[in-house]
């Protein structure tokens, strides 16, 4: 069970995202891998899955690919702030361990 796995460190490091987990993993994220698996509403309007090109809301600019600050959410998640202004993207413990 992942329920019970807690991240305890987080620290960018250069364009990725170090990552410290309670049962000792260490997950090297890249910002940009980080980005493009936001898991929030607006980015998740209509998945591209099928090559059908970017939803609107998935148009990246300067910025969307690098971190501006982090957030701890209740102790299951991660709030990610980017330097382009989006801010939505709760990563849930669950969705980082397989990301
Ligand atoms: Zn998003």
């Amino acid at each position: 069970m992942q329920d019970h796995i807690q991240l305890t460190a987080v620290a960018p490091f250069g364009n990725e995202l170090a990552l410290s987990w309670s049962d000792s993993l260490e997950q090297f994220l890249s910002l940009e891998k980080l980005r493009r698996a936001c898991p929030c509403a607006v980015c998740n309007g209509e998945p591209d899955v099928m090559g059908r090109g970017d939803a609107p809301a998935r148009n990246y600019k300067q910025g969307s690919f690098e971190l501006k600050s982090y957030e701890f959410v209740g102790g299951y998640a991660l709030l990610l702030r980017w330097a382009d202004g989006h801010a939505t993207g709760i990563y849930s413990y669950d969705l980082l361990r397989k990301l």
